[in-house]
């Protein structure tokens, strides 16, 4: 009996994983409208590379909104599950200090990618690139575009995972929602995730200190308290410390009220340590840099938020280091995100990530409204969907 046949479009780490998870029982062909696989998984090796978490059942669950059909995904295939799939495949990974999971040393984010490709060419897949798709017809049938030519792709069951809304240059953009609107899913609009702030600061500050790093910091803001870094930019701060705010921060500015963030320069110390290294004689602010251990941007950060008289009283001023508010404009645009939400609503899927009005149709990866931070998360989100889908596709082919 000749293999049913799926066809996947995208060529991201959703359907990658999917292919693969499918390839033993199916007719298995990717789509992807570029010249090559995978460009967002490589964007995303070009820092610290977290193909996963070690984060487990609940605690992993409460890392992403509030989806139960998502959570039930994260616990179908889990952080573990990711890691005996990449050794299966021949990639080793380790658990960094701060429990985001990386490849082992001397493992490049190209070599991860390379061996995934090669396990699935091996397994048959067949990969057709520079293959974009446009649209469906009128029995909701995908339509591809390949060198000017439109083709209607005849299969039995279609997996979307076309990406989310940032870093159009590595291919996923919101083109592909109106054709979806079409068929009548509902959309959302991509927002920014797990991206940088604008901050109300004066150009002068931005232009001198853009690009200095506030290490070991804690931010506090709509009850939550992250610790990590930051870095000044050209527009106000992004790193790994703001980004788990960034829901919160949202939602403020979606309100249209003010948002603002907490910065405590000195996590480790407690306002009293920090005075005791006044001395007897009191000192002026050229001293302070020296005395508090903190670098000109952060001296600049904390006078910006009190008035002269504050800023001359070094016991104030120590004080001030705990707590410096920062006003924020807005979040930094879809584009320049590392990730987004928005894109199909959860509730358009049933919970295998079938479309609930078009049953031969699934979504997976980041082309769901999700959100998650960094560490792992994103990629762990688009491998667990990838991995259900072709479950379901898997146990329907055994029937
Ligand atoms: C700078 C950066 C760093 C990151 N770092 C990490 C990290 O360390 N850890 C982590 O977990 N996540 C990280 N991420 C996020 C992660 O890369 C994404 O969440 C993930 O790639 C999303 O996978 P996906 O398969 O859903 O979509 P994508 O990877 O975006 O793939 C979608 C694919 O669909 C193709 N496509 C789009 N439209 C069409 C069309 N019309 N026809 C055919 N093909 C189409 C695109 O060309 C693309 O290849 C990072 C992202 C960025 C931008």
């Amino acid at each position: 009996m000749p293999k049913s046949k799926v066809a996947l479009f995208g060529g991201g780490p959703a359907c990658l994983m999917a292919a693969y998870q499918l390839s033993e029982n199916h007719d298995v062909h990717i789509f992807e409208k570029g010249k090559r696989l995978g460009r967002k998984f490589l964007v995303a090796g070009n820092g610290g590379f977290n193909l996963t978490n070690e984060a487990q059942g609940k605690e992993l669950q409460l890392v992403y909104s509030n989806h139960p059909k998502l959570h039930k995904a994260l616990a179908q295939f889990n952080t573990v599950d990711t890691r005996n799939w990449l050794s299966e495949i021949g990639i080793e990974t380790f658990v960094g200090s701060s429990g985001r999971v990386f490849p082992k040393k001397g493992i490049k984010p190209a070599d991860v990618l390379k061996r995934i490709i090669k396990m699935l060419e091996k397994k048959g897949v067949q990969i057709h690139l520079d293959h974009t798709f446009i649209g469906f017809n009128n029995k909701a049938q995908p339509i591809v575009k390949s060198n000017e030519n439109d083709t209607v792709i005849e299969a039995n069951h279609y997996v979307f995972g076309l990406g989310g809304g940032s870093w159009a240059k590595t291919g996923s953009n919101s083109v592909w929602m109106l054709p979806f609107q079409e068929v009548g899913v509902q959309t959302l609009p991509f927002r920014s995730s797990n991206c940088g702030i604008d901050v109300v600061w004066d150009r002068e500050f931005q232009e001198k200190f853009g690009g200095t790093p506030l290490k070991n910091i804690a931010i506090n803001a709509y009850e939550l308290n992250y610790k990590g870094e930051a870095v000044v930019t050209g527009y106000g701060l992004e790193g790994n410390a703001i980004y788990p705010l960034v829901p919160a921060i949202r939602e403020v500015l979606a309100k249209n009220e003010r948002a603002y963030i907490t910065i405590d320069f000195k996590p480790n110390s407690s306002i009293e340590m920090l005075q005791s290294k006044i001395p007897h004689g009191g000192i002026k602010p050229k001293n302070y840099a020296f005395t508090f251990n903190i670098s000109k941007a952060v001296q600049q950060i904390a006078k910006m938020g009190l008035n002269k008289e504050d800023y001359l009283n070094p016991d104030v001023f120590a004080a001030s280091l705990k707590k410096v508010s920062v006003p924020i404009q807005g979040l930094r645009p879809v584009a320049q995100a590392i990730s987004t939400v928005g894109g199909i609503a959860m509730t358009e899927i049933d919970e295998q990530f079938g479309l609930n009005n078009h049953p031969q149709i699934s979504i997976i990866g980041e082309m769901l409204d999700w959100d998650a931070p960094t560490g792992g998360f994103l990629l762990q989100a688009c491998f667990s969907t990838g991995y259900v889908v072709a479950q379901k596709l898997n146990e329907q082919s055994n029937l």
